[in-house]
């Protein structure tokens, strides 16, 4: 079994969608072991998102990601890296997330794609260890 970092982010949870969207991790079969709203830091967006220093969307990107309460959740089950990926579909949400996916059904904008998830199990672990140290 694996885990990974769930992030509800900002505009999911404005949008009323956290419950669409835990429902469908549970459906999955996908498990909560860790689950909490929280308004982030920026020193905590920016350790998160450390790879996209510099790019033209970074920071528009924190502020986005700490301008309002976000759910950040520990997800775990077989495959889960991949499988919640799968749930919420490619990064841009109208070319790239399917129909079906969580970006694809209720995304229209990049930034603005309600939910990520760690990449990779490196990332997983980096990512716990950012948003839920004591985990
Ligand atoms: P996440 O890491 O949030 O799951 P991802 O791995 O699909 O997303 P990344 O390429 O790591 O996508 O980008 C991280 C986040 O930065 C995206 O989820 C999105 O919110 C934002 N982002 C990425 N590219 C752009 C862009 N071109 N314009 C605006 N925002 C962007």
């Amino acid at each position: 079994s694996e885990r990974t970092l769930v992030l509800i982010k900002p505009d999911g949870v404005a949008r009323g969608l956290v419950g669409e969207i835990l429902a469908r991790i549970e459906r999955k079969g996908l498990k909560l072991v860790a689950l909490e709203l929280r308004t982030t830091e920026r020193a905590v967006a920016e350790t998160h998102y450390a790879e996209h220093e510099g790019k033209g969307f970074y920071a528009g990107l924190l502020d986005f990601i700490t301008g309002g309460p976000l759910v950040a959740a520990v997800v775990e089950g077989p495959r889960a890296i991949a499988a919640f990926r799968q749930l919420a579909g490619g990064t841009d949400p109208v070319e790239k997330a399917a129909t079906g996916s969580i970006r694809g059904d209720f995304g229209l904008e990049t930034q603005f794609n309600l939910v990520h998830g760690s990449d990779s199990p490196e990332s997983a672990a980096r990512e716990i260890g950012i948003w839920f140290p004591n985990l």
